[in-house]
């Protein structure tokens, strides 16, 4: 299993983001960004244009066909996508049909609670997509390194 590193920084602008467009009450995405170079190394933390409403979210998609022509222009990809639910952390149906990357390795990380409780990994899911197109819970505190 891959270790990603996610600079403390990056943790703890995804809570303010949350908790700012969601208000406690509405789900929101971000996604986490790193280098083709160097894959595993998150460096950035990206708040899509999107719509939402307590149950769910959409991403715009005139936002993200200009996302990715950025990305390949920096040569940077989508490493984990990361999102709020009004209750516990779990994979949702939605979360499994509509992930925004698929290919094997990409993650998806679900924060409970609309991120209103402490910054960090509490109650929170983390999954990849395997080799075969399915997802698999992976041990958070071995998967995600925080680093400052
Ligand atoms: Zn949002």
């Amino acid at each position: 299993m891959k270790v990603c590193t996610l600079p403390e920084a990056v943790l703890r602008r995804t809570f303010e983001v949350f908790r700012a467009c969601g208000c406690g009450r509405r789900e929101c995405q971000t996604l986490w960004l790193s280098s083709w170079q160097a894959p595993d190394a998150i460096v950035e933390c990206v708040h899509p244009l999107h719509s939402s409403h307590a149950g769910g979210f959409a991403i715009d998609d005139a936002w993200l066909t200009k996302f990715w022509l950025e990305l390949g222009r920096r040569n940077c990809g989508v490493r984990v996508q990361v999102h709020t639910h009004p209750g516990a952390a779990f994979h949702s149906p939605t979360d499994d049909r509509f992930p925004i990357v698929h290919s094997i390795g990409f993650r998806s990380l679900v924060i409970p609670r609309f991120a209103l409780g402490a910054v960090g990994f509490d109650g929170a899911f983390l999954c990849e997509i395997t080799t075969s197109g399915a997802w698999r819970p992976l041990p958070l505190d071995r998967a995600l390194q925080v680093i400052s």
